[in-house]
């Protein structure tokens, strides 16, 4: 199921590219597109195969925490899935898209201190405060120091 996911955005992606590709070079067909479009091909290029790089870290990564929300049990598509610190003092960055790129090991060492949850029970353990999944300082929450 995720397997399939990742393989149709993939798919996704780069038929969308080669549908690029095709356009301009059916817009030029006796000579070479002027750089400005070759320019900007390359940097779709580029981001293409970002976005498939951090699909993939994305969903190894969730295949790795076993596949479902912790929380309810339930599964969903991976994009649903956030990674939740337990103890926010032990983060060292947020388990997200945006940080995707960075090394394997250390996005595998940053999950150890995360749980699985969908987005819509990870809303709830900050809305309601659950002490279950999180290990807040309660004594400075009282004193008012958050
Ligand atoms: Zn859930
Ligand atoms: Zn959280």
């Amino acid at each position: 199921m995720k397997g399939k996911s990742l393989e149709n955005s993939s798919k996704w992606l780069l038929s969308a590219l080669s549908e690029l590709e095709s356009t301009i070079a059916s817009e030029y067909p006796s000579q070479q597109p002027p750089q400005s479009a070759l320019r900007g091909l390359k940097r779709i290029r580029a981001s293409v195969q970002q976005r498939m790089r951090r699909d993939l870290v994305q969903y190894q990564l969730i295949e790795m925490m076993g596949g479902a929300c912790e929380r309810c049990g339930d599964r969903f598509h991976p994009s649903i899935y956030d990674f939740h610190h337990i103890n926010p003092a032990e983060k060292e960055f947020n388990l997200n898209r945006s940080n995707f790129n960075r090394e394997f090991s250390k996005l595998k060492s940053e999950a150890q201190k995360c749980v699985l949850v969908c987005a819509n029970c990870h809303r709830e353990i900050h809305t309601f405060m659950e002490k279950q999944w999180l290990k807040l300082p309660w004594n400075d929450i009282m004193e008012g120091a958050y």
